[in-house]
């Protein structure tokens, strides 16, 4: 790497940093930029600190959102007495976009994994029992069916069901160690509809 001068070896480093991007692509990438008009790598950046800067945590489900309340919970025809139980924005944005699921979310923010030293106050589980002293009829535990995901979900449905709400857990026609957000609509569906009882 030794080729390039300091500033194009930084913009590389920087973009090897970003997940799923090797070597390769990072040179790609700087090249790119480099050869862009000054106009368009200024509308770059700008968009990247602006959702930065912009961009916070939902008071009431912890998705991402550039408001208080983020469109989902603010808007009074959703269903709050379902709440969907997800490990990060993607898995939401992936259920939103089948459009047939009617209740609210929760965004854990990760799952747990003794492995990595990630336990239950690591992820917002807490911020979720808070939610449940509230009139909720359902929790419906939509974690990765990875290790992870499971570990997370049998931790939840045991501190949720003294409570008499609903647990549920969505079908296993999801592909065992499957990230949610890679999976299809039609699948994400079914899974929602064979949901079972926990
Ligand atoms: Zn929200």
């Amino acid at each position: 790497m030794d080729y390039y001068s300091t500033p194009i070896n930084r913009l590389i480093e920087e973009f090897a940093r970003l997940p799923g991007i090797g070597a390769k692509s990072a040179q790609r990438l700087a090249f790119h930029i480099l050869n862009l008009p000054p106009e368009q790598v200024e509308q770059l950046t700008s968009a990247i600190k602006n959702a930065r800067e912009n961009v916070r945590y939902c008071k009431q489900c912890y998705t991402l959102t550039d408001q208080e309340l983020c469109p989902i919970c603010a808007n009074p025809d959703r269903d709050h007495s379902t709440i969907m139980v997800v490990e990060n924005t993607r898995d939401l944005a992936a259920y939103e976009k089948t459009a047939k699921y009617e209740g609210v979310y929760h965004v854990l923010h990760g799952a747990i994994s003794p492995m990595l030293g990630i336990g239950p106050d690591d992820i917002r589980l807490k911020e979720l029992m808070t939610r449940l002293a509230g009139p909720v009829k359902e929790v419906i535990i939509a974690t990765n069916s990875s290790l992870e995901g499971e570990t997370t979900a049998m931790y939840l449905s045991r501190l949720i069901k003294p409570t008499g709400i609903r647990v549920s857990r969505i079908a296993s026609g999801v592909p065992v160690g499957g990230d949610l957000e890679y999976i299809d609509e039609v699948t994400l569906l079914r899974a929602l509809e064979g949901r079972v009882d926990l």
